[in-house]
């Protein structure tokens, strides 16, 4: 599915990132006669694309009541066009390119369990329906849980992501586009006015614009200081009773909140549970998510068996809008930025992907100034950026403080890992089920934050801006683009 190497590294545009955003990007620049070339660290769809549960939403996760509260009915009613203007571009990839990715129109449900989600479930309908999204109160939801209140509501859907993203992927290299996987992109800059982009094999390629397409802006820019990283849990299972797997997208009210809907792999469906979201290395036992996920189906369903479980990162915005366009503060408009898409990326990452091919071939595109990363506004808050930044400087320091000591590595269990301070040395110390160690330092090359082990994905995770790496210390996601040094400390 990836190209072979071009022999001129030269092209319009290079795209860093091959998920749904990066090669939405592409095939939009190369229909309309750009070049193009997509740098990928590792495989089409390795980061969030490749984990997500891909509704595809009208109705976003940050209720339009308080997108009206806070930006102002108008601001409201273009976010709401945009996220059609978003279905209306994935179909044309789907239908143009015959792209065959189980695309489901579905309407969406949203219940209450409690007085309190009550109300404020009624304050996220008068939202829908003052924008004008056909909206009801209902007696049923499609899942076999207790409600005292709940609403339906149109224009939602669903998706394959992978399918989707390899159809892309054809599409693109059928128009002469490139996508060169395990490129990491460790340099952007600028020579005899062209941009280049230097990877970690000590690649360069030159092009007249780039685009950032790696949810998280590499490297230590303003940027990552303006989006936080939260993750989420998935689950696939197999139901013994047919009936209870829903046609519809569903969501329920509690905090963390669940998100539900049916999978079609082959003849065999899937119940796919989500949920549990909390910001990245937040949480003290990540482990702890899949079991309350478990619960919650063994409940209310009746499960026949669990088939998988992941979990993956996104990027919430200070503001609850992404950021699409120029990049601020670079100069002559030539790179160019998508980020900060929440847990509705599908449809932000698909209309990124046509906003940018319009900034970069006309100059201008459509909904420019509400997702302009430059914006200043209500949204672009100051104060929610210093409560941010303060999280990040409470980690910077309280989690050196908090480090434990301990006098022989035999106290660490096998197939456990943690930051401790050993024999002097702060290390992140990792002990698989031989009992063999790998030691790395746990200081994250990003913004020198401690990482934190996440014993779900294993990988240490930072808390700060949500750069992860795996046990070797290597780079799995941005905004770090350095792996972690290594320790020797040997077999204990
Ligand atoms: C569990 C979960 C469920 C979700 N469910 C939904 C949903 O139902 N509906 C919805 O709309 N959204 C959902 N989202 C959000 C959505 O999945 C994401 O917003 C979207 O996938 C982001 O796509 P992207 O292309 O911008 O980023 P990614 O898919 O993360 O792609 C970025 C790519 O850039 C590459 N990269 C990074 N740095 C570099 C570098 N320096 N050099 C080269 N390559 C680099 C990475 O390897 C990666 O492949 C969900 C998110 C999560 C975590």
């Amino acid at each position: 599915m990836l190209s072979s190497f071009p022999a001129d590294k030269d092209a319009d545009v290079l795209v860093i990132g091959a998920g749904i955003t990066g090669l939405t990007t592409a095939l939009a620049l190369l229909e309309k006669g750009k070049s193009c070339i997509v740098l990928e660290a590792r495989s089409i769809a390795f980061g969030t694309t490749g984990g997500t549960s891909a509704h595809l939403n009208t109705v976003l996760d940050t209720p339009y009541s308080d997108i009206i509260k806070q930006h102002g009915i108008e601001k409201a009613q273009e976010v709401l066009r945009s996220t059609r203007k978003a279905m209306e571009w994935i179909r044309h990839n789907v239908e143009k390119f015959a792209i065959d990715c189980d695309l489901t129109d579905c309407s969406g449900q949203m219940y209450a369990g409690t007085a309190d989600e009550k109300k404020q479930l009624e304050k996220i309908k008068d939202g829908i329906i003052e924008l004008g999204i056909s909206c009801r109160e209902v007696s049923d939801v499609d899942i076999p849980v207790k409600q005292i209140y709940a609403i339906e509501f149109a224009e939602q859907g669903h998706f394959n992501p992978a399918k989707y993203v390899v159809g892309m992927a054809e599409a693109i290299q059928a128009l002469g586009g490139y996508i060169l996987g395990e490129s990491l992109v460790q340099k952007v800059s600028r020579k005899d006015g062209n941009i280049l982009a230097e990877t970690q094999a000590g690649d360069l390629f030159r092009a007249d614009h780039v685009i950032y397409a790696t949810h998280t802006t590499p490297g230590i820019q303003l940027m990552n200081f303006r989006v936080a990283p939260y993750r989420s849990y998935l689950q696939l299972w197999q139901l013994a009773n047919e009936s209870e797997y829903p046609e519809k997208v569903i969501y329920d009210m509690e905090e963390p909140f669940h998100y539900f809907r049916t999978v079609i792999q082959g003849r065999q469906r899937f119940l796919l549970v989500g949920g549990q979201d909390h910001k990245t290395a937040h949480a003290q036992n990540e482990q702890a998510n899949f079991l309350a996920l478990d619960g919650f189906v063994q409940k209310h369903f009746s499960p026949f068996k669990k088939v998988y479980e992941w979990s993956s990162q996104y990027y919430e915005s200070l503001d609850a809008l992404p950021f699409i366009g120029y990049y601020p503060g670079k100069p002559d408009h030539r790179e160019l930025i998508a980020t900060g898409f929440g847990g509705n990326g599908m449809i932000f990452g698909s209309l990124a992907g046509h906003m940018l091919a319009d900034l970069i071939v006309t100059g201008n595109c459509e909904f420019e100034s509400l997702y302009s990363p430059g914006r200043f506004g209500p949204l672009s808050s100051f104060k929610d950026l210093i409560v941010e930044n303060v999280d990040v400087l409470k980690h910077f320091v309280q989690d050196r403080l908090s480090i434990t000591k301990i006098d022989g590595l035999a106290e660490l269990a096998r197939g456990e890992a943690a930051v401790l301070k050993y024999e002097g040395q702060r290390i992140g110390v990792y002990k698989d089920g031989d009992g063999a160690i790998t030691a790395i330092d746990p200081v994250c090359k990003h913004a020198g934050c401690l990482v934190k082990w996440n014993n779900t994905e294993e990988s240490w995770d930072c808390p700060c801006h949500g750069a992860r790496y795996n046990i070797d210390g290597e780079v799995l996601t941005g905004p770090s683009m350095i792996s972690l040094s290594k320790c020797e400390i040997g077999k204990r």
